[in-house]
């Protein structure tokens, strides 16, 4: 199966202009955020120019359109991830927001003193900060599956640790530096062996694989409309009926209520429990749309592209003397290639590539406790997504070439 990347490019108006030096846009950085289709930018627009008015509380001919769109594009992100029923679609803010919405509420309904939750080393500080507040707040006890040498996780050191009884398993499914994609499912069988709950942090995965929730069993998975082609500002939470029914609600106000006394109120039922205010509106119709257009291309034809890409880049970047990788080989990773060059700062490095067009991030990601394992504080990571092509991996290693050359 393959993709035809003129054409899809030719849909994301973004990478047609210049920079300032006139230089094409290369844009490998997708991990940050994606670049979105005409079709998204234009759903949105037909939103705010047709249909826009506030959901769920008008009678009127606006609202009711308005509450359809929303409500059919949840039903969309739902079908997209195999979802049961899309009430276990919780509409949040993005990938963070939803593993709060978890910390928050099934944290603190059922985790108490002593009691442990396992995370890995090579998470996102979205899947490591939630759960220091919860344990300064509870005293709960964190630990975390070891990262090898090769940049997987330690499945035997997780098999020990969950001897010791864990509550909760939360782990990412795709690192956003190394690239490694986890055995989610196996993770997620071994924690429910112990009895577990497992939160699945998906910010990396849904975006360019086909993940079914129900395949993998998980409790509870989080991910970000704009890392998939959709706008920013909106994410779900996949969470199994009966966790998510049993959860208190997480913010109060409009919407989430079936009743309000002076006194006290009343939660609404599913998945509106979770969605107090007004939402976003015309980023659901969008996050939607985002959904129509990479299944319009293809789940399976988007990873195998993004793996042709990411073996050519690794074996390009690998030939590079300096280049130090940070990631699994190929086959066991996703489109991201974070590396160091020797003798040059990545933010150096970043910079130098920019003056060609060539995008990258340089730092942590993110992920500070990873880069102190590896003694770095930070490294350069391309990454890859569907419009990305050999040519631009070509124009990044010629970009390193000349920062070799600039620092001598
Ligand atoms: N988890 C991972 C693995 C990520 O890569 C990211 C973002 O880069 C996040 C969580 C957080 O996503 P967001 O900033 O959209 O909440």
């Amino acid at each position: 199966m393959s993709l035809n990347v003129n054409e899809i490019r030719s849909q994301f108006p973004i990478l047609q202009r210049e920079t300032a030096t006139g230089a094409r846009v290369v844009y490998l950085d997708s991990t940050a955020t994606s670049q979105k289709p005409l079709a998204v930018i234009e759903a949105m627009n037909d939103y705010y120019r047709r249909s826009n008015a506030n959901i769920h509380r008008g009678v009127h001919t606006l609202a009711e359109e308005a509450t359809a769109l929303y409500e059919e594009a949840r039903v969309k992100v739902a079908n997209f991830i195999h979802a049961p029923h899309p009430q276990q679609i919780i509409y949040t803010r993005n990938t963070t927001e939803s593993i709060n919405l978890v910390a928050y509420t099934w944290g603190r309904a059922n985790l108490k003193m002593g009691d442990l939750v396992i995370l890995t080393e090579m998470e996102h500080h979205s899947n490591l900060v939630p759960w220091h507040m919860l344990q300064a707040e509870r005293d709960i006890r964190l630990e975390f599956i070891p990262v090898r040498a090769d940049f997987t996780l330690d499945l035997d050191a997780y098999r020990a640790l969950l001897e010791q009884g864990p509550k909760l398993v939360s782990f990412t499914h795709m690192s956003n530096v190394l690239g490694t994609i986890n055995p989610a499912r196996e993770i997620i069988r071994l924690a429910h062996d112990v009895g577990a709950v497992t939160v699945v942090d998906g910010a990396q995965s849904v975006p360019h694989f086909a993940v079914d929730v129900q395949d993998l069993d998980a409790d509870f998975l989080g991910f970000s409309a704009h890392k998939m082609c959709g706008p920013t500002g909106i994410g779900a939470l996949y969470g199994k009926m009966d966790l998510l029914d049993e959860m208190p609600p997480f913010l109060g106000g409009g919407d989430m209520i079936k009743e309000v006394k002076l006194r006290s109120f009343r939660p609404n039922t599913l998945p509106h429990k979770f969605e107090a205010g007004t939402p976003a509106i015309a980023e659901a119709v969008g996050f939607g749309a985002a959904v129509d257009y990479l299944l319009s291309v293809g789940m399976d034809a988007i990873a195998e592209h993004e793996h042709q890409i990411t073996e050519y880049a690794l074996d390009r970047l690998e030939e590079i003397p300096g280049v130090k990788l940070f990631g699994p080989t190929a086959d066991k990773k996703g489109g991201v290639a974070a590396f160091t060059l020797d003798g040059v700062h990545p933010h150096d490095v970043a910079q130098i590539l920019d003056r060609d067009g060539v995008a990258v991030r340089a730092g942590h990601h993110c992920a500070q406790p990873l880069h102190e394992k590896f003694g770095i504080p930070a490294t350069s990571r391309a990454s890859f997504y569907l419009y990305n092509t050999k040519d631009e991996v070509d124009m990044l290693v010629n970009g390193i070439y000349k920062v070799k050359e600039l620092f001598g």
